[in-house]
Formats: structure tokens, sequence, C-alpha cells
């Protein structure tokens, strides 16, 4: 019997290698600079709304509506995280 499963990762995981290594000098050049540029000039205002998320172990944060950083990031001791 065939673990169709198992053989449907294995096609997924190859695309997903040969996208990275594909996109790999885009992303260094373009992407990943834009994102950056991106989530600075939205920090200049001010990262805003979005959506609230906890992970269960006293971590908690919000994804910013604009650029979709997380931001007002507070641990469980009072850590305190900024984007
Ligand atoms: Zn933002």
């Amino acid at each position: 019997m065939t673990d169709f499963s198992e053989r449907r990762s294995e096609i997924d995981r190859a695309r997903q290698k040969k996208m990275s290594e594909l996109m790999a000098e885009y992303d260094k050049n373009v992407y990943y600079p834009a994102k950056i540029a991106l989530i600075e000039d939205c920090n200049k205002i001010g990262h805003y709304g979005g959506k609230y998320q906890d992970n269960g172990f006293g971590w908690s944060w919000y994804y910013c509506s604009g650029c979709g950083v997380r931001y007002n990031i507070n641990g469980p001791n009072g850590e305190t995280k900024h984007a």
C-alpha cells in the first residue's frame, strides 16, 4: 500500500526547496530590503491594530494591521520587546 501522505509531503518539500532556491537572490536583494523599509516606515508612525496572539507560555503580542510585524510583545516575567 502506498503511503500517499508521505509521498505528498515529499513532493511538497521538493517544490518548497526549489522555490527557495529560485527566490533566494530576489529575496535577498528585493523582498527583504522592501519588507524592512516597510516595517521601519510603519514604526515611525507607530504600529497599530491587528490580531492579539498568546502562545500559552505567558508571551503575548499583536500583529500590526499595517506592516504585519509583531509588536507590544510581553513576556511572563515582565519582559517587553518592541518591533
Ligand atoms: Zn506596523
